[in-house]
């Protein structure tokens, strides 16, 4: 396959921008599906509103006078006959076709009609007539790309050599009468016709979600058996546990802690989903259900996404557990191979009840003496391939999810199957919603000086950057840049704090530390801290660049405030799409967001915009698609079934499937 620089046409700028827009190769390229088709049809003219948009194509009746308003602006008026009408058009900026429009020259405008003048005031001119039914594809364009230019690279790209592996099943291509996929990708791109447009869209997103429930449905059956462990748990025991908490647990947390009971005991295995918005207290039912476990004999597995949350789970579990005699360990990536080695050992021969970690505890390297319970945190960042490692240690332990993104029902059952589900809806009693308000940058110092009074009531404050350091691809705010800002303001009055993914886990530990003992009042830092963290004292946070996120996102960020009785705020600074942000403004409550997401944005962003790749589809969209997603789950898990190895389809499909599962 050609490199991207190898196509005549895509000089050094237009490639700066593909590569912005995380298209690297060729196949990238024709991968970048438009995200809507424009239809242009011809107008009739006798049937036509005024001052209504049409498109008109006709013969130019008079040579076209330019006249020049500045450097940068000319202004074209010529006669055009168009459905023996004679039209009077006039457009900007297109002087320079002028020596291509004799008079006799067909052409079509797009534009605005005043039909008492008869006259069009063009946005648009071509040349040529309009076939008949013309579908015009439109795309995505960010970084001041037009859709025209990038329609002319992906023409490029597809008179190339693209390797695009077909991964439909035969048996499936032929049931629903599919173009091939290299057919597909072509119509999408240059579409004539509408039906088979939509017959190779359908192909193309059949294709991306078969793979997706492929994947799901392999690794359900996967799951050895279905049988839990056998256990016994006093109830009592665990009302004595939660009575000793320094608070009383919501009714929702209570219908969590049952569900667990009685999954646990019962002889099924448990596969539960744990989802509740941020701050609405998961933590303190996966420590309870670790108990359980506990008591029943077995060791828990408590998997955080990032080694801050680990560190924060690991202290709070010692703390909330220490009358109950749990083992409670702590492994994380970073830790020293001599600290590691005794974990290893101490779980090896029983001597920890509850390991809090990242992934490293499903490294190989870790075994456990009687593994009974599996937590997962945020279990949406984890990858498939991730939850896939736990099957390979031959172990059976009870799995509970926990997530803050929450995942409308229909969409989680059929993702995740034969999953429970339990949802905490309410948030702990006591609570005020953050008071969300979108500030342009212009209003920078009405925010500052919200800060101040924040500071001054011995408050902290987030401040988050979407990016580190400065960089020449993008003008985003960056931390050192906002640390310089925020010395400046409030360097006099307290301390600030820089937190983000490149620095060493000492150093980030060493600040996060800081910020929770309110050594530091003003903490920057990227989205690291979007999972999570828990500073009840931190009631303010200011987001700068806003628009660059998801609203999951953004809500997942907000919700590292309000941790508290007291009232918290969050300032969105955005000077792009307000109108988007503002639905933060207006509710609090994640699962609305989230829905809202998935209408904006589709199905990508539900998940948060940096996890794995498990979701990430080019055209299908989870909402849409639905349809299109329930074939998909039933042909994919007929294949499993049936498939036939002599199909070099299928067989390439199980091959990846058992090896490393990234069909890309
Ligand atoms: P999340 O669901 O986002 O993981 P956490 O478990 O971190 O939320 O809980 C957020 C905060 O709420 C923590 O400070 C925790 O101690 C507190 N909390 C949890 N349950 C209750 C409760 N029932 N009453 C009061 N505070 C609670
Ligand atoms: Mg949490």
């Amino acid at each position: 396959m050609k490199q991207l620089e190898e196509l005549k046409g895509i000089g050094p700028k237009g490639l700066r921008i593909l590569n912005k827009l995380e298209i690297h190769n060729i196949k990238d390229l024709v991968e970048y599906y438009p995200f809507r088709y424009d239809i242009l049809k011809e107008t009739d003219l006798s049937h036509v509103e005024d001052m209504n948009k049409v498109i008109v194509s006709g013969v130019v009746e008079s040579i076209p006078s330019i006249f020049h308003i500045n450097r940068k602006l000319d202004k074209m008026d010529f006669k055009m006959n168009a459905q023996n009408h004679l039209l009077r058009v006039t457009i900007f900026n297109r002087g320079f076709l002028k020596s291509q429009m004799p008079i006799g020259k067909e052409i079509t405008v797009i534009g605005k009609y005043d039909q008492l003048h008869n006259h069009i005031v063009a946005s648009e001119l071509r040349m040529g007539r309009l076939m008949q039914e013309t579908i015009e594809p439109v795309y995505h364009t960010i970084y001041g790309i037009t859709s025209k230019q990038l329609s002319h690279y992906i023409t490029l790209a597809l008179k190339e050599q693209v390797n695009l592996e077909d991964y439909i099943p035969l048996p499936y291509q032929e049931k629903y009468h599919f173009f091939s996929k290299e057919k597909s990708i072509q119509i999408v791109h240059h579409p004539t016709i509408l039906s088979d447009l939509e017959v190779a869209k359908n192909r193309i997103k059949y294709e991306e979600l078969f793979l997706f429930m492929l994947k799901m449905n392999f690794l359900k059956n996967n799951k050895q058996n279905k049988i839990g462990l056998k256990r016994t748990i006093r109830f009592e025991k665990i009302e004595e546990f939660i009575k000793m908490l320094p608070y009383s647990l919501t009714i929702d947390q209570q219908e969590c802690v049952v569900s667990i009971y009685n999954d646990l005991i019962s002889p099924k295995r448990m596969n539960r989903l744990l989802q509740g918005d941020v701050g609405s207290g998961k933590t303190v039912v996966a420590l309870i259900a670790s108990y359980m476990n506990y008591l029943s004999g077995y060791q828990s597995a408590l998997m955080a996404p990032t080694e801050i949350l680990a560190e924060q789970h690991y202290q709070n579990a010692t703390m909330l557990c220490e009358k109950t005699g749990m083992r409670i360990g702590l492994l994380t990536g970073k830790m020293k191979a001599k600290e590691k080695k005794e974990v290893y050992n101490a779980l090896k021969e029983g001597k920890i009840d509850l390991i809090i970690g990242t992934h490293a505890l499903f490294t190989n390297a870790v075994e456990y003496a009687n593994l009974g319970l599996v937590i997962t945190d945020e279990q949406h960042r984890f990858g498939v391939n991730q939850r896939s490692s736990l099957k390979n240690k031959g172990i059976t332990p009870d799995i509970l999810y926990m997530s803050a993104t929450p995942i409308p029902r229909t969409y989680a059952l059929t993702l995740y199957g034969d999953m429970d589900i339990s949802s905490i809806k309410t948030v702990p009693n006591g609570r005020k919603p953050v008071i969300t308000t979108v500030a342009s940058s212009k209003q920078m110092t009405q925010v500052l000086e919200k800060m101040y009074e924040q500071l001054k009531e011995h408050h902290q404050i987030y401040v988050i950057a979407p990016l580190i350091e400065e960089s020449d691809k993008s003008d985003f705010e960056n931390v050192y840049q906002l640390e310089e800002k925020m010395q400046k303001a409030f360097g006099k009055v307290c301390q600030i704090g820089v937190l983000h993914g490149k620095m060493k886990p000492a150093e980030k530990e060493l600040v996060m530390d800081q910020f929770s003992k309110n050594e530091i009042q003003i903490l920057i830092s990227t989205t690291v801290v979007e999972v999570g963290v828990d500073v009840p004292n931190a009631t303010m946070m200011v987001i700068f660049d806003s628009y660059r996120f998801g609203l999951s996102a953004l809500h997942q960020l907000r919700g590292r405030v309000g941790r508290s009785d007291l009232q918290s705020y969050c300032v969105l600074i955005s000077d792009h799409e307000t109108e988007r942000l503002q639905i933060l403004t207006k509710t609090n409550d994640g699962f609305k967001i989230s829905e809202e997401d998935f209408l904006l944005r589709g199905s990508g962003d539900l998940f948060g915009e940096r996890q794995s790749g498990d979701m990430v589809f080019h055209m299908a969209n989870l909402k849409n698609d639905f349809s299109i997603l329930l074939k998909a789950k039933q042909d994919s898990e007929e294949f499993l079934r049936t498939y036939d190895e002599k199909d070099s389809i299928s067989k390439k499909l199980m091959i990846l499937l058992e090896t490393s599962m990234d069909l890309d």
